[in-house]
């Protein structure tokens, strides 16, 4: 795969970006709007790039050409000769009366062909979310993360401004997990944010390497996986601290917008811990660390792992154990993550309100877990797939549902080490039930079969 240069991006606190950057800007004023925006597209239009530029809602066309052109005398050359267009946020983004991110994409697509074969060096946007309402919020957050794997690696950059008055918690959180870098005017001053989200989509990054086989690259990503875990053991420990008020009161507000982190956290953590195991397969490292573990204790901090984000889904997980289930010679923290994956999957692929069933029971020589979910089903033909690595169904890509395909041929993996075996019965638009054995006596050296 080409690998594009950097290009210049006309913004003093942030000089330079590689092509397929996709940023966002928090706005408080107009002032500040155009203090990004000005620079930035003048930049583009300099560099010979075709330059789409989406004014806020609050400005007319006319008023946004005037300010452009003090920093831009010759604009109406540019305009002219076809090499800046500048829209209304309803001619960019509202077809046949809605926001439709698919068409959107499609456009992006098209004026990137067409930018190339007339010559320019690749496209520059400016979009503005003004116009947004409460109930476009969703789609819109899903079209932004689509954004991010269309542009990635092309000649195409992106600024995405945000006025602060229309973001609640949520929305700053989407925001910031779907955009590379952020910039945020603070004390009068510029300021660019690579919050914790943001290295989500550096391990997106390095997902996408990752399908080589660079071994040297697979272990400087285990090393960073590492400094990522320390930190973020960190940030789950104060977010607890807080969110139980033993660092002072706080506000429903305060409460909302820590369980939001928690719940990032614990994604983030699941996404590093995955990596993880993948370069510990990839390199050879992986051990199994076996303890004698009660299913209980096992279940239970899992589920303080995975109910923020039941809770914020309004999900509900039924755990049913069987009384008198032995313990079990197993690696604790390499059975939570085959869970959290499971589990996880389960939730991410259900409807808001819908329920997952947990069943934990003794099965002849073993103990077998069954995860049953209402949600979107896999259709026949994928069933052996999707223990794959990186192999995400058709029917959930089409749902734009986040993922990387690890997840289950890594529990997949951890299963077989532990002596088990795992399967899936779904049916599409019903749901799944994913369900595994471990034997009760252990296996005596866990045998882990590297995945290529
Ligand atoms: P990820 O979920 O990160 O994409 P996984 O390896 O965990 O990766 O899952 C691979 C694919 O299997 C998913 O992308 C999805 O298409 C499908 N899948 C897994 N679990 C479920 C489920 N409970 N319901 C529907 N599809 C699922």
């Amino acid at each position: 795969m080409e690998h594009l240069p950097s290009r210049p991006l006309g913004i003093d606190i942030l000089k330079e970006v590689p092509w397929g950057t996709h940023l966002c800007c928090f706005y408080e004023s107009i002032e500040d709007y155009f203090d990004i925006v000005n620079p930035y597209l003048k930049t583009g239009l300099e560099n010979n790039e075709f330059c789409t530029w989406v004014i806020p809602k609050c400005i007319e066309k006319e008023k946004a050409i005037d300010v452009l052109q003090k920093v831009v005398p010759d604009l109406q050359n540019y305009i002219r000769k076809n090499h800046l267009e500048i829209l209304e946020y309803d001619e960019c983004y509202i077809n046949k009366k809605r926001f439709d991110g698919e068409v959107i994409l499609a456009g992006w697509r098209k004026k990137f062909k067409t930018a190339l074969s007339t010559g320019f060096e690749g496209v520059r946007l400016a979009g503005d979310i003004s116009w947004i309402e409460k109930n476009q919020w969703d789609d819109f957050a899903r079209y932004e993360y689509e954004v991010n794997k269309e542009f990635y690696n092309k000649r195409m950059l992106a600024i995405c401004s945000y006025p602060l008055e229309i973001l609640g918690a949520k929305e700053i959180f989407d925001v910031l997990e779907n955009h590379h870098y952020t910039l945020i005017r603070r004390n009068g001053k510029w300021i660019v944010a690579r919050s914790f989200v943001d290295m989500l989509n550096k391990l997106l990054e390095i997902h996408y390497h990752l399908r080589g086989e660079n071994i040297d690259l697979i272990r400087q990503i285990g090393i960073s996986s590492h400094e990522i875990k320390t930190p973020l053991t960190s940030m789950k420990g104060y977010t607890q601290i807080l969110l139980k008020g033993q660092l002072g009161t706080i506000t429903g507000p305060q409460k909302n917008a820590l369980e939001i982190l928690e719940k990032n956290i614990n994604h983030l953590n699941t996404l590093v811990g995955n990596y993880l195991s993948l370069v510990q397969l990839k390199t050879g490292t992986m051990t199994i660390i076996t303890e004698k573990i009660s299913l209980h204790s096992l279940i239970k901090e899992t589920m303080n792992i995975i109910s923020p984000l039941a809770d914020s889904e309004e999900i509900k997980i039924n755990v049913r154990l069987e009384a008198g289930l032995p313990q079990l010679s197993i690696d604790f923290i390499k059975m939570q993550q085959v869970l959290i994956n499971i589990i996880g999957n389960a939730l991410k692929f259900s409807s808001k309100g819908s329920s997952i069933n947990v069943h934990i029971s003794k099965k002849n020589k073993d103990i077998l877990f069954e995860i049953q979910d209402y949600g979107l089903g896999i259709p026949k033909d994928e069933h052996k797939k999707i223990f794959d690595m990186f192999f995400q169904s058709e029917s959930t890509k089409k749902k734009n549902v986040k993922g990387t395909g690890l997840g289950l041929p890594i529990a997949k993996t951890i299963i077989e080490a532990h002596g088990g075996q795992i399967w899936v019965d779904s049916t599409l638009g019903k749901g799944s039930t994913f369900s595994f054995t471990l034997p009760i006596k252990s296996v005596k050296t866990p045998k882990i079969i590297p995945l290529l």
